[in-house]
């Protein structure tokens, strides 16, 4: 079973709101030189990969698009236990929307031969669009369920448990198949040993760039994005402190009719 997991790095969305700037002019998250993790649910997804590994047997790939610095993120995939990783990096793909993302994740799926699985987290954990992994099996031309928090072996394929709002659906997946996944008590990320970070620190990762790839440059890239960000603020909270005057029976009666008027209670 060949299993491939897209890992995307990002800025650590862990960093305190008082941390976040926006470059005005490219409408980005400036980076501050602030620390670069991968985005969670891709830990969840390779969480979900090696212990599918370890039931069933298999191979674990990971794949980046990205800057030179998504090594470090692939760096780690491979110390938790996944066997061979590579990055697609180019300025040519700098810039790209979900589609340029999932364009050259698809041609580099392909270089690498065969998926039987491909596993994306649910959504980034910093721009959240959650349509790179449905877009990528599109172009895969594979079948993309989304949302999944589980899978088990079952008649030759899988049982894939997919989150609703009220529970779950069971899917019967058969590979080739691509899954987005969510985070559950089966997937917490495993901490890798230091014995397994220095392995990994002596891995050679491929890089590969557009022309490796035979990117289409009208598909990749600034000049091929399909949604464009108009504006990126952010959010402004006022908070105002007023004090209830008044015995205490007088103010918590205060309060209950504040609270009311409010609609909290
Ligand atoms: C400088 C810059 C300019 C941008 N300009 C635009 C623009 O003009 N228009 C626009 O729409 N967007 C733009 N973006 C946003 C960017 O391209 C988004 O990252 C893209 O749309 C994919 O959406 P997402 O990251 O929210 O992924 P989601 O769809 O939320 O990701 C789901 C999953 O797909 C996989 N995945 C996503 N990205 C990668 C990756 N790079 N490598 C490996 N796996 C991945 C992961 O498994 C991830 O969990 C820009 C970003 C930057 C940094």
């Amino acid at each position: 079973m060949r299993i491939v997991v897209c890992l995307k790095q990002i800025i650590d969305p862990e960093l305190p709101a008082t941390q976040f700037r926006i470059d005005a002019e490219s409408k980005r998250q400036q980076s501050d030189n602030h620390p670069l993790v991968i985005s969670p649910y891709d830990e969840n997804a390779l969480e979900l990969a090696l212990k599918l590994k370890e039931q069933t047997g298999g191979h674990v790939t990971l794949l980046s698009v990205g800057q030179p610095s998504a090594v470090s993120a692939l760096r780690k995939g491979l110390a938790m236990g996944a066997d061979e990783a590579a990055l697609i990096t180019d300025p040519a793909i700098e810039g790209s929307d979900a589609f340029g993302v999932a364009t050259a994740l698809a041609r580099g799926i392909e270089k690498l031969g065969h998926a039987d699985l491909v596993l994306c987290g649910c959504e980034s954990g910093d721009w959240a669009d959650r349509i790179v992994g449905p877009i990528l099996a599109e172009t895969l031309h594979i079948p993309c369920v989304t949302f999944i928090a589980r899978l088990e072996k079952h008649n030759g394929g899988f049982l894939a448990h997919r989150v609703v709002e009220d529970g779950y659906e069971l899917w019967e997946v058969v590979p080739p198949v691509l899954l987005t996944i969510l985070s559950d008590e089966t997937n917490t990320p495993r901490y890798p040993k230091v014995k397994d970070i220095m392995a990994a620190s002596r891995k050679s990762i491929p890089t590969w760039s557009g022309a490796d790839l035979d990117l289409d440059a009208s598909r990749i890239g600034k000049a091929a994005v399909r949604a464009e960000v108009q504006e990126l603020t952010v959010p402004t909270q006022e908070s105002r402190c007023q004090l209830l005057e008044g015995e205490p029976e007088e103010q918590v009666a205060m309060l209950v009719a504040r609270l009311r008027e409010r609609k909290v209670i």
